[in-house]
């Protein structure tokens, strides 16, 4: 079932970049997906933001990105894993703030096993989130897009959607989907105005890589900080994490004039990772 409520701006705005544009973030509730709001919102964008949470703390998220960036925000807590609460998600979306013009697909979860012991329940999860909630909510704004002429894709995919790890099955193979979904709409859609891109972070420090740490470190049976060190960052050349300020400036360049002849990409932003 989908749960929407909208807030108001205090005041009228001046114009900014993407003043007029709608962007709805899936997942947006906490880490990337909040970050790349907050960036879309501070640009001029009417937010529609999507995820789980406490019901209190996200109405206060909501509303104080109404009021930092004197724009409109609305919220659905549409659970992606179930494509009629997608459907109804992007209905309500259009209904309260105009067409979607800007789609970016961040929700995603992580479940880390050995493949013959990686529950079933687990890998249907972690495809329906990570990967067809994308085929479900493009499918949706698509063709509005190419009427209208304009369209902003960004899909939040990872160095998992170019490189594997071991015991990520389930999100490796959802993250590689996620960059053939991504070049295939962006050649669908190329000649359309309509871009279509991925990106691809390394680690980011957000709750999904916190519990990472605690998990791994219990495994292990080391600290925390030598998880960090020794296992995460260990891949990441630049040996720290990349932040979610970094990854909404990119979102938002893709959003504007300079990104227009960028699409079908895959943009790693790990530090040298996949430089490997
Ligand atoms: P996070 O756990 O902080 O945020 C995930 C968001 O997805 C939350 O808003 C959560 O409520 C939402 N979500 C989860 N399941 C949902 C569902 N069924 N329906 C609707 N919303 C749901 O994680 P994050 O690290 O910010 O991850 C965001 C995206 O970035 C994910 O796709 C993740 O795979 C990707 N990513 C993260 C990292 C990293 O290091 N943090 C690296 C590469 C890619």
């Amino acid at each position: 079932m989908t749960l929407a409520t909208l807030a108001k701006p205090s005041a009228a705005a001046k114009p900014r970049p993407l003043s007029g544009h709608t962007a709805l973030i899936t997942g947006s509730t906490s880490g990337i997906g909040l970050g790349v709001a907050q960036a879309l919102a501070a640009e001029g964008a009417a937010i529609v933001l999507n995820g789980f949470g406490d019901a209190q703390a996200v109405m206060r998220t909501r509303d104080r990105l109404a009021m930092e960036h004197g724009v409109e925000v609305a919220y659905s807590g549409a659970d992606l894993s179930d494509p009629t609460a997608i459907a109804e998600m992007m209905a309500y979306a259009r209904d309260v703030l105009g067409p979607v013009d800007i789609l970016v697909n961040n929700a995603g979860i992580q479940f880390v096993a050995p493949i013959s012991e990686f529950p079933t329940a687990k890998w249907d999860a972690i495809l329906a989130i990570n990967l067809s909630s994308a085929f479900h909510t493009i499918r949706a704004v698509l063709p509005e897009m190419v009427e209208r002429g304009f369209g902003r894709i960004i899909n939040v995919a990872s160095a998992h959607g170019l490189v594997a790890s071991p015991f990520k099955s389930a999100y490796v193979a959802a993250k590689h989907g996620v960059v053939g979904l991504t070049k295939t709409v962006a050649l669908e859609a190329a000649t359309s105005g309509v871009t279509c891109n991925a990106i691809c972070p390394g680690y980011v420090l957000t709750p999904l890589v916190e519990k990472q740490i605690e998990e791994q470190a219990r495994a292990h049976g080391i600290p925390a900080e030598k998880v960090v060190t020794d296992i995460l960052l260990a891949s990441q050349p630049n040996k720290r994490f990349a932040t979610v300020e970094e990854i909404g400036a990119l979102a938002v360049f893709l959003c504007g004039h300079g990104g227009a002849s960028i699409t079908g990409a895959a943009l790693a932003v790990d530090g040298g990772w996949t430089a490997h």
